[in-house]
């Protein structure tokens, strides 16, 4: 695996990779990688001769009150873990390298990005769509891949990269979960035992949604009081939203009629946690 920290390297190493014919995959990460990112990397390894990773903390993403310096950077270990996975690339900017000077040129996916975590969060989406934007021109790669624990962010970069014509194939794989339910996360690390227990009802919300989606209930109203419902036997988490949305364009969804998204938000203690489902 080569470790690269420029861009001009990461250039470099991709062109040549392309100028061989190799299909380049490329998954970007902030770290502290779990197997819901290296079930990523095993995709992009399946479908790809190249494998590029990015490790970067994106400073553009984290609101200031938000946790970017506590945010867990455990480098040695992940360089480690992809080795393993045969990554070819691992791209670790400095923010520096990334921001030089700061940024006033920002990619804005608009009305998606202020709805579901852009409502609670304001400019974290734009500040995602402008570093996979700046990613994406690096390493130019064939395809990308990204998780459906962040749906909404899945959404918006699809919405992104369709209109503005990046040439690249945009790839979402399931939510990788504990074994007892919780979605897996990097933020799962600032848990206590106790938070840790209370974040299960995120999961079992959802679970109670899709049970009465199962069971024919199609109203979306009705069906998040269901949810909300078992949320509030855990008062520990404090929700921040239930939502029941088009996959697409992040709109309720009324009546439920076609693919639906059912998405939660909500704080265990101090950490902000995400789960959803489709219907
Ligand atoms: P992050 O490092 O949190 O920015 O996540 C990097 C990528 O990994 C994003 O595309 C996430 O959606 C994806 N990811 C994070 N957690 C999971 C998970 N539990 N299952 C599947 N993908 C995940």
């Amino acid at each position: 695996m080569k470790s690269l920290q420029t861009i001009a390297d990461m250039r470099t190493a991709s062109r040549a990779a392309r100028r061989e014919g190799k299909r380049l995959g490329f998954v970007p990460t902030m770290g502290a990688l779990h197997e819901g990112h290296l079930s990523l990397v095993r995709a992009a390894r399946a479908q790809c001769d190249v494998v590029a990773v990015s490790i970067f903390v994106n400073p553009l993403q984290f609101g200031p009150q938000e946790d970017l310096a506590k945010y867990p950077r455990p480098f040695e270990r992940d360089s480690e873990l992809l080795k393993k996975e045969g990554v070819d690339f691992l791209f670790a900017p400095a923010p520096e390298e990334m921001y030089p000077g700061g940024a006033v040129t920002y990619v804005t996916v608009e009305s998606l990005s202020d709805k579901l975590c852009g409502r609670s969060r304001p400019g974290h989406f734009r500040g995602v769509t402008t570093v996979v934007a700046k990613l994406f021109h690096i390493v130019e790669p064939d395809s990308a891949f990204f998780g459906q624990k962040d749906a909404a962010q899945a959404a918006i970069i699809r919405r992104m990269v369709r209109d503005l014509n990046m040439p690249v194939e945009i790839a979402v794989r399931p939510i990788v979960r504990e074994p007892d339910g919780l979605a897996m996360s990097s933020r799962n690390a600032y848990l206590k035992p106790d938070e840790r227990k209370s974040a299960l009802i995120l999961h079992r919300a959802l679970t109670e949604v899709k049970n009465q989606f199962d069971q024919g209930q199609r109203r979306g109203a009705a069906l998040i009081e269901s949810g909300k419902q078992v949320l509030a036997q855990e008062p520990a988490v404090r929700l921040d939203y239930l939502e029941i949305v088009d996959p697409d364009t992040l709109d309720p969804t009324e009546v439920i009629t076609r693919p639906a998204l059912v998405a939660v938000a909500g704080f265990a203690g101090t950490t902000r946690l995400i789960d959803n489902t489709l219907l």
